[in-house]
């Protein structure tokens, strides 16, 4: 995150909100560590207006930090 853009980046973008963390099962494909689930509610936003509001998951190994983007796919399995 880059905290140098300061309060401009908020008027047109997007911006997200961490809304909790939590285990997921399986292990990282590139080391084999440990998989966090984190959901983010992303907000899009064009000169102060709040247009779209989307919940989403976002998976991330806790040992090497690679994100997970096709992580998803092996949960779709159930
Ligand atoms: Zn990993």
């Amino acid at each position: 995150m880059a905290a140098a853009s300061g309060a401009a980046a908020m008027l047109c973008g997007k911006e997200e909100k961490v809304l909790g963390a939590r285990k997921a099962p399986g292990s990282c494909p590139y080391c084999g560590g440990g998989v966090a689930a984190t959901d983010v509610e992303a907000t899009w936003v064009f000169c102060c207006l709040p247009l779209c509001r989307r919940a989403k998951r976002r998976f991330a190994c806790t040992a090497c930090a690679r994100r997970l983007v096709s992580y998803p796919a092996i949960l779709h399995d159930d």
